[in-house]
């Protein structure tokens, strides 16, 4: 009974957030499936994301407290949450704000699992050091961390590291060019290394992506497929 009532508001609250007209990307969707991102925009028919699903990213909020206490007490938190400046097409939060020796960092916390061995870990994962990338040049702050917690052994590793404005160029053209295509209504490729790419095992778009092909091609058109398809 209460699984039931607890499943259906997770789901509501989800439904309801995707209910609502996408105008700019979230420097999460960094380093992200474009085709994905496209298809986010457009609302495409897609997998409902579980219920469990949903609690593990909310799980992740959770983690963030228990590091923040610590780092609160200590006097070295800024702010948190806090939203970038306004920009035409890219919104996003960060974190953590703090500061330590007289230089501020922008803090970003991620949860992995226990099946992910942290002490082996040499680098960031890509699309988070994208992520705090935009978030340094948003704020214009000239260091960046990522913290990660392994939330099923509570192991902690952070990665410190400078601004790259060579980086940033890239991404800010990677948007422009993924914001064209949403206007113009074509969708963009799909990953080089479909499907074999994490982000494909776990893509809710999956399904409609497999009907067409690797190529760009015109959203009009894959709608129509799409129909074809359904009503066969
Ligand atoms: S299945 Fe893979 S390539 Fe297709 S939209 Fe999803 S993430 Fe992108």
């Amino acid at each position: 009974m209460l699984k039931e009532l607890i499943d259906k508001f997770y789901l509501d609250r989800e439904r309801e957030k995707e209910d609502k007209e996408r105008t700019r990307f979230y420097i999460s969707e960094s380093g992200k499936c474009s085709r994905a991102i496209f298809f986010r925009f457009k609302r495409a028919p897609k997998k409902e994301l579980e219920a469990e699903r949903l609690r593990v990213f909310e799980f992740g909020n959770h983690i963030q407290q228990i590091v923040l206490r610590p780092l609160v007490s200590l006097g070295l938190v800024e702010t948190t949450e806090v939203p970038i400046p306004p920009h035409q097409i890219i919104s996003g939060r960060a974190d953590i704000i703090l500061k330590v020796g007289g230089e501020r960092y922008v803090v970003d916390v991620k949860s992995i699992s226990g099946r992910m061995n942290l002490t082996k870990m040499e680098r960031p994962m890509p699309e988070h050091y994208e992520q705090v990338q935009l978030y340094l040049h948003f704020f214009k702050i000239k260091k960046g961390i990522l913290l990660y917690v392994n939330k099923d052994t509570q192991e902690l590793k952070d990665f410190v590291f400078d601004y790259d404005g060579y980086l940033i160029e890239k991404l800010l053209k990677r948007f422009e060019n993924l914001k064209l295509k949403i206007e113009s209504n074509i969708i963009p490729n799909r990953l080089s290394d479909y499907p074999i790419n994490w982000q494909c095992q776990n893509c809710e778009y999956r399904e409609i992506c497999d009907i067409v092909s690797a190529g760009e091609i015109n959203w009009d058109d894959f709608k129509k497929k799409i129909e074809t398809q359904t009503s066969e």
